[in-house]
């Protein structure tokens, strides 16, 4: 089979996410036959630099043998159990060890982001409810931000392209200033802008906070926004007003969580731990290194215990048929075992600094604007972006052998930590050929 057999095929059979179907018969998607490493390869053998890691969830590159060898071992003892009324080894000891590592604990499983979401947002909730105060069912999060797209999750999402339609029936919740440096005043440091923009949720909340359960945000970078990126003061301080207010602080590491900012989590370049900020935290996307479908929430012990009574209605009883998969649950143990055998977020230190030196001239072009990096994510802004610019620079990437996807004017980087120095070299002459053409 080629690549036009399975074009012809997928226009019929499927309906692709976040695509608008009849852009299809201009823009075919890749068909994709394999990976390695970094590389998607396609039917016709043309090999991609898949720089956004397919959608932000690839961590260790495509058929890692590390996680192909865990999720087989695990094929042979079992595929998938009921997690009510049963248990198992993979995710006691995923849940152990995410709990150690965050400070957080009584992880609750589901498959995907948004409803990661919708759980931190119904436990946070049902705590306030558990604990006699019933008024407190109201949202805060940031202007721009961006949780998923199931209706809880899109009610506290805000990107036009993807709410506004569903507005009908989607709940009220208030969108707070962005931290984004970007928006801070001419001669404003990124640091005073962030404690601004905190102060400005905290003036909300005076008056607010007996009817709001949660304030949710994506700590350190906005992905959906286009790569905005604020101060850590933002979380340490937004901490500080969570708890004067009697208020949940939701800590979305969906996308950022499992290194991509430089630290474990993003939270914990706000503070030694990630308890010392958020009273829940979801994770996603990079948690089974990209192979499968797995999310999870962790909570305090004191929330934790607010559920814990003889009355069944008291509990937490959200359930997804496929929480706790064991295979997803080992290929998550398997990116743990990683990240401590080679070292991953020391190693990627060195990697992202040498990799931010790299791309010095592409910083100076002059149609680069706010050029801005955190961990293994590189982002600018393309000055005087003509209409349809994401899907042309897209298109065109793809002749140069780069799999990319620009959001709006923003081009971003957020590659598999996998990537060597000869493949960024690639994606970084490749975008400055693009921006010169
Ligand atoms: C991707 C993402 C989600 C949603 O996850 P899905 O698995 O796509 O539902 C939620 N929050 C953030 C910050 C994300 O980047």
């Amino acid at each position: 089979m080629s690549n036009s057999d399975w074009l012809d095929r997928t226009r019929t059979a499927l309906w692709h996410p976040c695509t608008q179907m009849k852009q299809l018969e201009a823009m075919p998607p890749l068909p994709i036959a394999r990976g390695e490493g970094p590389w998607l390869i396609d039917y016709d053998g043309r090999r991609y630099l898949d720089a956004v890691s397919s959608w932000w969830v690839n961590l260790f590159g495509h058929a890692e043998p590390r996680i192909n060898a865990a999720i087989v071992d695990q094929l042979s003892r079992i595929e998938h159990v009921i997690l009510a009324g049963c248990t198992h080894a993979p995710v006691v000891e995923l849940s152990e060890r995410l709990a150690s590592l965050t400070g957080l604990g009584h992880a609750f499983y589901a498959s995907d982001g948004a409803s990661a979401t919708e759980i931190a947002l119904k436990m946070s909730f049902h705590y306030w409810r558990n604990s006699g105060q019933p008024d407190k069912t109201g949202f805060v999060s940031l202007k721009n931000g961006y949780h998923g797209e199931t209706l809880g999750a899109l009610s506290v999402t805000d990107v036009a392209l993807f709410k506004d339609t569903y507005a009908p029936l989607l709940r009220n919740s208030h969108q707070a200033m962005s931290p984004d440096w970007r928006l801070a005043e001419p001669g404003e440091s990124a640091e005073t802008y962030a404690l601004r923009a905190a102060a400005d949720l905290e003036v909300w909340l005076v008056d607010h906070a007996d009817t709001t359960a949660a304030v949710i945000v994506e700590p350190l970078v906005q992905g959906a926004a286009g790569m905005a990126m604020h101060h850590p003061a933002y979380l340490a301080r937004l901490r500080e007003v969570c708890d004067r207010h009697d208020v949940h602080l939701i800590a979305d590491e969906i996308a950022v969580g499992f290194g991509r900012t430089g630290t474990m989590f993003a939270c914990e370049q706000a503070a030694a731990r990630v308890a010392d900020i958020a009273d829940f935290i979801c994770l996603s996307k990079g948690i089974t290194g990209g192979y499968l479908p797995l999310s999870a929430v962790l909570t305090r012990d004191e929330i934790y215990a607010a559920f814990y009574d003889d009355r069944t209605a008291r509990g937490f009883l959200h359930s997804h048929s496929y929480t706790g998969n064991p295979l997803a649950c080992r290929a998550a143990l398997a990116v743990l075992d990683i990240f401590a055998q080679d070292d991953v977020i020391a190693r990627n230190r060195t990697k992202s600094a040498r990799f931010t030196e790299m791309l010095a001239e592409l910083r100076g072009h002059p149609r680069v604007r706010h050029f801005r990096q955190a961990g293994m994510i590189w982002a600018f802004d393309v000055a005087d972006a003509a209409p349809g610019f994401a899907a042309d620079f897209h298109r065109r990437a793809l002749d140069l052998g780069v799999f990319i996807r620009p959001i709006g004017n923003t081009v971003y980087f957020m590659p598999p930590y996998c990537i060597g120095e000869a493949e960024m070299t690639q994606l970084n002459e490749a975008t400055l050929t693009l921006l010169d053409t």
